[in-house]
């Protein structure tokens, strides 16, 4: 198999050509093709002599792929399926006023086995590459168009967070995308100490899947609480500074009658107490074989006007792409018509 150019830095571009007997120039033209320019095919590459195309087609595959699928939702979001070595994986985007945003996954399948999320439920598959996570971003519609990315499609991005790290370099480097950290948030149920890693090597936003303040009823439903307890997150957390430029939200699934009263409210009060941060309640999408429903909405607006009275920033999170089956939680990556 061919090596894929599609998550080189500059310096391995460069390289790259180097080992094809080509000036150090021509990996600063891949760069700017792919990650700039943000082009799928060779031979667009126009500024690149045929010759010095073929020379570099022969050692390395540039590493994108077209999608194998589409979905347009009613609301304007669209999934898109694409084919990697271990199945495949679904990112969406979400277009809004002004903005547009990714939707990424970072692993075929996830093994953190979160029991209200398909992803979780369909097991592991296998890690995704630099290029098959930037590949989501250059392989959609109009990908220029493109202004945040979250790290909240299948998979736990701090599981593979050596190639995530370097899809953040690539984006957020001048010769990359050229985006600020701040068009990035990465979402993780709180792998430490890849956590730490990431607190200290990112200036990106921080999402992290809290789902319950109660340890003993997060672990019910999330099996990864017995290995990284959300207390000691929470404790790695407030070692940083989140009142500037770098945001943590919590997400918190709305489930009817498991976390969606007054005592789950205060509790997670306490956990939250001092911190800078925003909640975000997400609406529960049911999926097959699950025992509890969503909250109803007067459970959740309550539950908002808690924290809010506690001044604990706190909102209810608009659903997207629910008939596409793209909100949180349903990505399967299956591969239909
Ligand atoms: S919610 Fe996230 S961490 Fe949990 S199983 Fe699903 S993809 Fe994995």
């Amino acid at each position: 198999m061919k090596e894929k150019l599609l998550g080189k830095t500059l310096e391995e571009l460069k390289a790259a050509a180097g080992a094809c007997g080509l000036k150090p120039f021509v990996g600063k033209q891949l760069a700017d093709w792919l990650y700039v320019k943000r082009v799928r095919e060779w031979d667009r590459m126009v500024n690149i002599s045929k010759a010095a195309r073929e020379q570099l087609a022969d050692r390395y595959e540039l590493g994108t792929s077209a999608p194998e699928g589409t979905a347009l939702s009613s609301d304007g979001t669209r999934k898109y399926l694409f084919r990697v070595a271990n199945g495949f994986v679904e990112s969406v985007v979400i277009p809004d006023a002004d903005r547009m945003t990714l939707c990424v996954s970072s692993q075929a399948g996830c093994r953190m086995g979160c029991r209200f999320c398909m992803t979780g439920r369909g097991g592991f598959h296998g890690q995704l590459d630099a290029a098959d996570i930037l590949n989501q971003f250059i392989s959609i519609d109009g990908p220029e168009k493109l202004t945040n990315a979250v790290f909240m499609g299948m998979g736990e991005p701090l599981d593979n967070y050596d190639t995530v790290s370097r899809v953040i370099a690539v984006l957020t480097a001048d010769w990359g995308f050229g985006w600020s950290p701040k068009r990035i948030t990465l979402s993780t149920i709180g792998v430490l100490p890849a956590l730490q890693r990431f607190l200290d090597e990112q200036r990106c936003h921080l999402a992290v899947s809290l789902h319950n303040p109660f340890p003993e009823e997060r672990l019910s439903m999330m099996p990864a609480q017995k290995a990284w307890d959300i207390r000691d997150v929470l404790r790695l957390i407030r070692q940083y500074d989140f009142s500037g430029q770098r945001r943590v939200s919590f997400e918190y699934t709305m489930f009817a009658g498991f976390n969606d009263d007054k005592r789950h409210a205060d509790a997670l009060i306490r956990l939250l107490r001092g911190l800078e941060c925003r909640v975000n309640l997400i609406r529960f999408h049911q999926i097959p074989d699950f025992p509890y429903g969503c909250a109803s909405d007067q459970a959740m607006e309550a539950f908002r006007d808690r924290l809010n009275n506690h001044q604990i920033l706190c909102t209810i999170r608009s659903s997207r792409g629910e008939d596409i089956l793209a909100a949180c939680g349903m990505l399967a990556g299956q591969h239909s018509e």
